[in-house]
């Protein structure tokens, strides 16, 4: 079968390190020929995965197309579907989430709890809203990891909006965030991973870690697995999909987005669950049983981003150290440069003690510095 995904950075990567258990033809389209995934599939293309004619003659050859990015040509992809080619996650579905517009309406249409918001076409709108305030004002497309989010406590905040489409959202007072993935297979089954919950550094409000299963109790646990399915059938989509939740101080869960794809918060499934969340998709690519998402051991999940003050040829400081750690697993992202902030790779450590987990992720953390040659 061939099967090409839009897009070649860690998440098509890893996929492919996963598909290599398979007996499948793999083909990436991605802009940059040096991309994390482009050594590794069997037909590297490059091309604008945001181009109708680009998206849509390399889809073409395929037997399925598969994305880990949202930011491709959707209109290609639909076209792509018309014509026979299997598309996942389904270009309808993408067109929802791909606008944070348009996914907080389609949760208020099929019921799903989420923060209460308001569209804003401009500034000027947004000078309008100063009673929703406290809230976080978010662009309709192209925001990722946190950028194209404005926190908006007072009034004189709004100026720092966002003048084009977006959406302002009240602010939830959060108790934990939690991400969830959830496999739909072509025939419609589900299944669903245990929930993770993130840790994060409250210096920085940066994602320190997350641990998976997540610490919640049995009411909210439930609520946070009832409403991940809800809301993931309702796309109506196969696929693998990663649901970001708030439980707020109340206990509510509210929904806060989707990703249509493999995910960051999915990453410990390679060592932590029986089928990771690579192999569940290639599973539903390739028209094969969902499988076993239980965990083998709860888990730990560190990311490796480049630290500040470095740009350049990127350099492992104290990769050495952690490899001789017990249950510490090392993925690197063989990404060149390392500028503040880029994903690097990241770390999963697995262990029985969450205690023991936390302690360990910290000093992973602490040990394993991206650094670069020389500036
Ligand atoms: P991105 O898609 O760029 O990651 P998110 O929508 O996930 O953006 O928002 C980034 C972070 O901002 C969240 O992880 C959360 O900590 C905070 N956040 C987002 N929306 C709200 C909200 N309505 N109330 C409180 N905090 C929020």
């Amino acid at each position: 079968m061939k099967i090409g995904i839009l897009g070649g950075g860690q998440l098509g990567r890893m996929l492919l390190q996963a598909g290599i258990n398979y007996v499948v033809e793999t083909f990436v389209l991605e802009n940059d020929e040096h991309c994390p995934a482009a050594h590794l599939c069997h037909h590297f293309t490059k091309g604008d995965i945001r181009d109708f004619d680009t998206v849509y003659t390399f889809g073409k050859q395929l037997d399925a197309i598969t994305i880990e990015i949202e930011s491709v040509n959707v209109d290609a992809l639909e076209q792509l579907q018309r014509e026979g080619v299997r598309v996942y996650p389904y270009p309808a579905a993408l067109r929802i989430i791909k606008n944070k517009i348009t996914q907080k309406q389609f949760y208020k249409e099929i019921d799903i709890p989420t923060s209460e918001f308001k569209i804003t076409n401009g500034l000027s709108d947004l000078r309008n809203l100063e009673s929703f305030l406290p809230a976080v004002h978010k662009i309709g497309e192209g925001g990722y990891d946190g950028k194209g989010v404005q926190l908006m406590n007072e009034v004189r905040d709004l100026e720092m909006g966002f003048n084009e489409p977006a959406v302002l959202e009240k602010l939830v007072s959060i108790q934990k965030e939690i991400a969830v993935i959830v496999a739909v297979s072509d025939t419609g089954e589900t299944t669903i991973y245990p929930p993770a919950e993130m840790v994060f550094d409250t210096r920085y409000n940066l994602l320190d870690y997350q641990i998976s299963p997540a610490r919640l109790d049995k009411e909210v646990f439930w609520k946070v697995e009832a409403i991940a399915l809800k809301v993931v059938r309702e796309l109506k989509s196969p696929g693998i999909f990663a649901v970001e939740l708030f439980v707020d101080k109340k206990k509510d869960v509210l929904v806060n987005e989707i990703a249509p794809r493999v995910h960051n918060s999915g990453h410990h499934t390679i060592e932590g669950n029986f089928c990771s969340q690579f192999d569940m998709l290639w599973r539903i690519l390739l028209q094969l049983p969902l499988g076993n998402t239980a965990a083998v051991l709860p888990s730990a999940l560190v990311n490796l981003v480049g630290e500040e003050g470095y740009n350049g040829v990127a350099v492992y400081e104290g990769l050495k150290k952690v490899l001789t750690l017990n249950n510490v697993f090392v993925h690197l992202y063989g990404k060149l440069q390392t500028k503040p902030g880029r994903k690097m790779g990241h770390v999963t450590v697995l262990g029985n003690d969450y205690t023991e987990l936390t302690h360990t992720a910290h000093k992973v953390k602490n040990m394993l510095q991206i650094v670069s040659e020389s500036f």
